[in-house]
C-alpha cells in the first residue's frame, strides 16, 4: 500500500518523501507546483500534478492508489502574505482540507499526519511552550492551519478519520548530500536569507528588531533540522498504524537561538562577514518561541540528530553552494 504525500514537491514534503523511500515505503506525490519543484521529487515517488482543492482530481489519484495514508504538507506559509490576502490562506489550506478529508473519507482512507505549526500558539503565556498551551493565533496563517486541527477533530469524531498534527517550528537544513534543499520565491526565512547574504546574492541582512524583551533583543526561535522533521512524520505514521487515537506533538529541539546568535553561528560556519543591519520589528513576530518536545520524544520515540545550530546551518550552506540558484541548477525543474 502507498503513502500519500501532499506537497511532496516543497521543502519538508521532498525530504519526507526521500526519508520514506529509504525506509522501504511505497510513495505517491500530489503537488500543484504553486512553491514546489518537480525535480526536488523523489524518482521513486508517482508524481500526480494537480491540486488538492480539485476533488474530481483527488478523486482519480485516489482511485489509482492503494492509500493506507496522507502526510499532507500542502499549503501556503508565508506569514506577512497572510496578513494582506487572508482569503487566499483559508481558500487553499483550510479550504484544502476540507476537500481532502471529503476524498478520504469517500475512499475508507483513514490516517492522516498534518503540517501544523508554532504559529497555532500565537504569542506563548510560557516558555517552553507544551501542546496543552492555548492557541490563539495572532495572523491567518496560523488561524487557518489551527482551523484545519479542529477540521480533523470533528471529522475524527464523525468519520474516524485518526490524524497526527505536527506542530513545528523553526525549520531548517538540507539533506547533507547536497541533493534538495530549500528553495523558495520569495525567499522569507532567516537562514536561507542569512546564506543568500553570505553567498553575495544580498548585500546585507536585516534584523527584524532589537527591543524584544530577549536576552539580546532579538527573537528567539527553536531551530529543528528538516531531516529529523522527516523522520517524526515517519513515527506519526507507524504511530496511526500501530491504532493509536489522534494526537498533537511539538517538534523542536527545546533551545532557543537568538536571530543575533544565528547570524553569528552562520557566520563561523560560512567564513564570510555576512553584512547586518537592524530593521523595525516585523508585524506579527513573538518575541519567543521554544517548543517543549519532551512529548515527541517520549510518546513517538523522536530522536532528533541534529542538535546544534551550527550543523543545521553547515548542510544548508552545502546545498547553497553546490546550487546557487536553486532547482534551476538541476534537470527536469518546475
Ligand atoms: P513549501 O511551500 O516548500 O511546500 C508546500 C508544497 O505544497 C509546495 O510544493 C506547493 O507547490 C504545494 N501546494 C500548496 N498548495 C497546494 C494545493 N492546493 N494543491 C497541491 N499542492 C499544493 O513549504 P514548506 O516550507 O515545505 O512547508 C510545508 C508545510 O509545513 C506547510 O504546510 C507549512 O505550513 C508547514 N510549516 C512549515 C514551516 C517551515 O519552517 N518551513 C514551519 C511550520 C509549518
Ligand atoms: N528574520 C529577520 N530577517 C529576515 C527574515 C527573518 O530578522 O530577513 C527573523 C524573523 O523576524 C524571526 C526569525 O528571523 O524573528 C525567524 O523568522 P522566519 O521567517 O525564518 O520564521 P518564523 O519564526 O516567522 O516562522
Amino acid at each position: 500500500m502507498a503513502i500519500l504525500v501532499l506537497g511532496g514537491a516543497g521543502y519538508i514534503g521532498s525530504h519526507t518523501v526521500d526519508r520514506l523511500i529509504e525506509n522501504g515505503y511505497d510513495v505517491a506525490v500530489v503537488d500543484n507546483l504553486v512553491t514546489g519543484h518537480k525535480a526536488a521529487i523523489n524518482s521513486k515517488a508517482r508524481f500526480y500534478e494537480g491540486d488538492v482543492r480539485d476533488k474530481d482530481f483527488m478523486n482519480r489519484v485516489f482511485d489509482k492508489e492503494d492509500i493506507e495514508g496522507v502526510i499532507h504538507f500542502a499549503a501556503f506559509s508565508v506569514v506577512p502574505e497572510s496578513m494582506e490576502k487572508p482569503l487566499k490562506y483559508f481558500d487553499n489550506n483550510t479550504g484544502g482540507m476540507i476537500s481532502l478529508l471529503e476524498v478520504m473519507n469517500a475512499h475508507n482512507v483513514k490516517k492522516i499526519v498534518f503540517s501544523s505549526t508554532a504559529a497555532t500558539y500565537g504569542e506563548p503565556k510560557q516558555i517552553p511552550i507544551k501542546e496543552t498551551d492555548p492557541q490563539v493565533p495572532t495572523n491567518p496563517y496560523g488561524e487557518s492551519k489551527l482551523a484545519m486541527e479542529k477540521i480533523m477533530h470533528w471529522s475524527d469524531v464523525a468519520y474516524g478519520i485518526k490524524f497526527v498534527a505536527l506542530r513545528y517550528f523553526n525549520v531548517a537544513g538540507a539533506k547533507p548530500d547536497g541533493s534538495i534543499g530549500e528553495d523558495h520565491h520569495p525567499e522569507t526565512h532567516l537562514v536561507p536569507i542569512i546564506l543568500q547574504v553570505a553567498a553575495g546574492e544580498r548585500d546585507e541582512l536585516t534584523i527584524f528588531g532589537d527591543d524584544y524583551d530577549t536576552p539580546d533583543g532579538t527573537n528567539v526561535r527553536d531551530y529543528v533540522h528538516v531531516l529529523d522533521l522527516a523522520d517524526a512524520h515517519i513515527l506519526a505514521l507507524k504511530y496511526l498504524q500501530v491504532g493509536h487515537d489522534s494526537d498533537a506533538f511539538n517538534l523542536g529541539s527545546s533551545t532557543g537561538f537568538s536571530n543575533k546568535q544565528m547570524l553569528d553561528a552562520a557566520r563561523d560556519v560560512t567564513g564570510k562577514p555576512i553584512p547586518a543591519k537592524m530593521g523595525p520589528r516585523r508585524a506579527g513576530d513573538p518575541s519567543t518561541l521554544i517548543a517543549a518536545s519532551d512529548k515527541a520524544r517520549k510518546i513517538l520515540g523522536w530522536k532528533p540528530q541534529f542538535d546544534d545550530v551550527h550543523e543545521i546551518i553547515k548542510t544548508a550552506w552545502n546545498w547553497k553552494e553546490t546550487h546557487p540558484k536553486g532547482y534551476d541548477d538541476r534537470k527536469g525543474n518546475q
